[in-house]
Order: structure tokens, then C-alpha cells, then sequence
């Protein structure tokens, strides 16, 4: 029997998450109590789907580390090294800059902050209802406004490597490894072939360590989705549903329209296939909402399914993850620009410029985990001039529906990262990509031999 591929067996993980996710949902809308049902199966599809979850997680540090060390002291010694670099940044620059003006547009256009006096009403209150503690301890993390985007660049360069890394903060991982890999690739030959040997086959453990947690996605997705969809409160989209259907109108634009352009125009390849191929790893940043923890297979499905060539993934993606977030950008500008339609603050030309530059320079360091944007969005909002009890119900109201919406930003995210790496290996002069997929060998050998 022919067997089912992966994203085909994903996607049918998540239309059943759906339905047991929605039907619990409905079954127990209203009820004081739960019954005892319901906490089991949140309790053990959440087991399930963060024994995947932790599974990625901990594929992250190694894999970035070593892919970017093996990438740099492969193309470190090569005179285009900058030019690839200037290319990665400018690509990230330009695609994010897109995203934040189609937010911009469309909010402006749509003005879904404009509400009617009782609505509003309703909104304040949930507002206010929402203060968790999630969004206290991102306040706490903003606090300093505009100081805020400066510390992100100064979490670039970690003081201890390993703090870094046993906190996650990718940033300072891939500027190590980026030094560390560009001066062995300066070494004498001999030390050089054997870093480069044993970075190498480190690299290729892991990915093999990847390939197979990734078998395991449906499952993942299966145990993630459902409890999500359990406690999401559905009511509240239907008095938020002008605000969500913007950033999804929004979002939809870029994924449809503006990135498969480059796909198209840049790197001339079919955009379609590269939907094909990157099916996975977006159904993954969907049902995680987490671009890092989804990073193991971004990777897996740009080099194998996508067939981009190791030295261009392993530097743009794992910086992509980082810094290249187009969905969370276009996100946090439609967020400030809604709130202040919602409480009448002023927004002249040059506020909604600072608006799109700010959300542009926070979505670099937002952490690719799950509503990390919160925290961008405070900075941002303070910077604009909202007052502190503003900012606490704004970001309340958003917070209410941000679980959805952060599930689908961060699926763009991923897509961006991985156009990215298509443009610049194919004007890189790269070619052969989605032989494999096109093919119908989804899952074939790697096309580039590690040791050859
Ligand atoms: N969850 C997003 C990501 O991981 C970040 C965010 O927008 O909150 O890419």
C-alpha cells in the first residue's frame, strides 16, 4: 500500500483536532463545571502534544549551532560570504517591510477599531477581564519602551554562550556559531578539515535525530490542536471577528500574493511547489505557534522536499527563525494602529510611520515562541503615547483571540523564512529544486551528500 504523505497525514491530525477540539468545546459551552471527560482529554492530548513539542525543542540549540557552523566554515572562506549575508538581510528587510505596509493598508482601510459605543463597551470589559498573568509579565518585560528594541540588540552578543542557549535566545547562539564557523574557516587547512569533519558529522546525527521526530508530527499536532481548540473562547470572534478578519486578510495577502511574487519573478520557480513542499513545516508552526520549536523542520523540508543546498539553509534559516518574522510584524502594526482607532488616539502620517519602523525593528527580536509578540506590542504602544491602563486593556483585548491569529502568523513566518532561502539559492545560481517533490519521492535521499 502506498503510503500517505506527511502533510497529507497532518492535515487529516488536524481536521480530526478540530472536530474533538470544537465538539468538547460546544459540548460543555456554558457550563460552570466541566465534567471529568473534559479535563482528562485536555490532560492527555496536552501530554501527548508536549512530549512532541519538547521533542522539537530540544532539537533546536544543536541543530542551529552545528548547521551554522558547518554552513559559515563552508562558505566562510569564499569571497561572496558577505554578499550572501547582504542578500539574506536585504531579502528580510524587504519582505517584512511589505508586511507591515499591507497591515498598515488594510487596517486603515478596513478600520475595524472603529466599533459602535456598546461593543466597545463589551470589548473594554473583556479587556480588562483578560489581565493574566502572561500579560503582566510582558509589561513587566516592556516596561522600558524604547529601551526595550535596544536590549534586543543587545542580546546579540550573549556575555555567557551557555545562558544563552539554556534560555533559548537564538540571537546570541547565531552570532557565536556565525564568529566561531567564519574563523575556523580561516584555520591552516589541516585543523580546518577536521573541525570541518567533525562539525559535519555532529550535523548529520542531528538531522537524522529530526527526520525521525518528525514522523511523529501527526501525533504532535493531534495532542497540541486539541486542547487549544477546547478552552478557546469562540464567542469573543464573533465581537472581534472586524480585527481578526483584517490581520487574516492581511496575512492572507502576504502568503498568497506578495511572496509567491519573488518565488515567481526572483527566483522563478513554481510557487505552488513550494507550497507542496513546505506543507509541513507550516502545519507544524500552525499547530505550535512557535517558529523555533518548528525550525527542525523547516529545515528538514527546505533542504530535502524544496532541495535548496545545505550551505544556503543552514545561514538563512535558522536566522529567519530569529529575526525574519513578516506575519508578527504585519501583526503588531494592525494591533497599535486598531487600539488607537478603538480609544481615539491621534495617529498622524509620521506616528504610523514610526508604527511600521518600530514593528519592523521589534519583530527582529521577538522570540519565536507563542505570543511572544505581546511584549513588542507594549513596547510599541508605550513609544506611541498610550496611556498605562490603555495598554493594559488593549493588550487584554487582543490577548483574547491572539492564540488563532498566533497560530497563523507563525505558519507565515515559517514560509517566509523558507522563500528566502529559495531567492537566494537560486540567484546564488542553485538549481534542480522540487525534483524530488515534483517526482513523487516526498521523503528521498538528501541531494547534496554531506561527505562526499
Ligand atoms: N509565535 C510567533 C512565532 O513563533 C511569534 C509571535 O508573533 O508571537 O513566530
Amino acid at each position: 500500500m502506498k503510503k500517505i504523505a506527511l502533510h497529507w497525514q497532518i492535515v487529516i491530525a488536524l481536521a480530526l483536532a478540530f472536530a474533538v477540539g470544537l465538539w468538547a468545546n460546544f459540548e460543555t459551552e456554558g457550563m460552570e463545571e466541566k465534567p471529568d471527560w473534559f479535563g482528562e482529554l485536555e490532560y492527555f492530548a496536552g501530554f501527548v502534544g508536549k512530549l512532541f513539542l519538547n521533542a522539537l525543542k530540544m532539537m533546536v540549540v544543536p541543530l542551529v549551532t552545528t548547521s551554522i557552523i558547518v554552513g559559515i566554515i563552508n562558505v566562510g572562506g569564499e569571497r561572496n560570504f558577505g554578499r550572501l549575508g547582504l542578500k539574506t538581510l536585504g531579502f528580510y528587510a524587504a519582505t517584512g517591510l511589505l508586511a507591515v505596509c499591507t497591515g498598515l493598508l488594510l487596517v486603515n482601510l478596513i478600520q475595524p477599531g472603529e466599533v459602535p459605543p456598546e461593543l466597545e463597551a463589551t470589548m473594554r470589559a473583556q479587556g480588562a477581564e483578560a489581565d493574566s498573568a502572561k500579560i503582566q509579565g510582558a509589561e513587566k518585560n516592556a516596561e522600558d519602551g524604547f529601551r526595550g528594541i535596544l536590549e534586543i540588540f543587545q542580546r546579540m552578543i550573549p556575555a555567557n554562550l551557555f545562558d544563552a542557549a539554556v534560555k533559548g535566545q537564538l540571537l546570541g547562539l547565531i552570532f557565536f556559531s556565525l564568529l566561531f564557523g567564519f574563523f575556523v574557516s580561516k584555520l591552516p587547512e589541516k585543523p580546518r578539515k577536521t573541525q570541518l569533519r567533525f562539525w559535519e558529522s555532529l550535523n548529520a546525527a542531528f538531522l537524522a535525530m529530526t527526520k525521525f521526530i518528525i514522523a511523529f508530527a501527526p501525533i504532535g499536532v493531534l495532542g497540541l490542536v486539541i486542547p487549544t481548540l477546547m478552552t478557546t473562547g469562540t464567542e469573543l470572534f464573533e465581537v472581534m471577528g472586524k480585527f481578526a478578519l483584517t490581520v487574516l486578510l492581511g496575512l492572507g495577502i502576504h502568503l498568497f500574493v506578495v511572496l509567491p511574487l519573488f518565488l515567481k519573478f526572483i527566483a522563478k520557480e513554481n510557487p505552488w511547489n513550494h507550497f507542496r513542499a513546505m506543507a509541513p513545516a507550516m502545519l507544524t508552526a500552525f499547530s505550535t505557534a512557535s517558529s523555533s520549536a518548528t525550525l527542525p523542520l523547516t529545515m528538514d523540508c527546505v533542504r530535502k522536499r524544496a532541495g535548496v543546498s545545505n550551505k544556503v539553509t543552514s545561514f538563512t534559516l535558522p536566522l529567519g527563525a530569529t529575526v525574519n518574522m513578516d506575519g508578527t510584524a504585519l501583526f503588531e502594526c494592525v494591533v497599535v494602529v486598531f487600539l488607537a482607532q478603538l480609544f481615539g488616539v491621534e495617529m498622524g502620517f509620521v506616528t504610523q510611520f514610526s508604527v511600521v519602523v518600530m514593528a519592523l525593528l521589534t519583530s527582529i527580536g521577538v522570540a519565536g515562541i507563542p505570543s511572544a509578540s505581546l511584549v513588542a506590542i507594549i513596547v510599541i504602544l508605550n513609544a506611541a503615547g498610550f496611556n498605562p491602563e490603555q495598554i493594559t486593556i488593549g493588550v487584554g483585548i487582543v490577548y483574547v483571540v491572539d492564540r488563532v491569529l498566533d497560530m497563523c502568523r507563525t505558519a507565515i513566518n515559517v514560509f517566509g523564512d523558507s522563500c528566502a532561502a529559495v531567492v537566494i539559492g537560486k540567484t546564488e545560481g542553485e538549481s534542480g529544486y522540487y525534483e524530488n517533490l515534483v517526482q513523487g519521492q516526498d521523503e528521498s535521499e538528501e541531494k547534496e551528500d554531506l561527505f562526499a
